[in-house]
């Protein structure tokens, strides 16, 4: 992978981890404990732990996302960003920007 395309996949997963912290920032106040008194009705205190159940599952899923992201950074500053971990062959540059964190080409993942 050449500087140029480097700096483009670098600032590209720079964003999506801005983006991604801001999500976890989100969901992190939606995921707080439901408070146990009647601050609900009762069927909207069934919908709040059922939104809870739901962004909980975003949560992890975001903060995993944001592991992924920061080890694509460290790879790129490594230079080994963008090769496929099982074969070793250059991952197309469409997936990585589609999916910045992807550690194997196409046909392997
Ligand atoms: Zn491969």
């Amino acid at each position: 992978m050449d500087q140029a395309k480097k700096d483009e996949m670098r600032e590209i997963i720079q964003k999506k981890l801005e983006e991604t912290k801001t999500e976890i920032a989100q969901l992190k106040e939606l995921t707080k404990p439901i408070k146990p008194d009647n601050a609900y009705g009762r069927l909207s205190r069934m919908d709040a732990i059922n939104n809870k159940t739901i962004n909980d599952a975003a949560l992890r899923k975001q903060k995993k996302q944001l592991q992924k992201l920061e080890r694509a950074l460290v790879k790129i500053e490594k230079g080994n960003y963008g090769t496929c971990l099982k074969c070793g062959k250059d991952i197309p540059l469409g997936r990585l920007k589609f999916m910045p964190w992807t550690t194997k080409c196409v046909k392997c993942a």
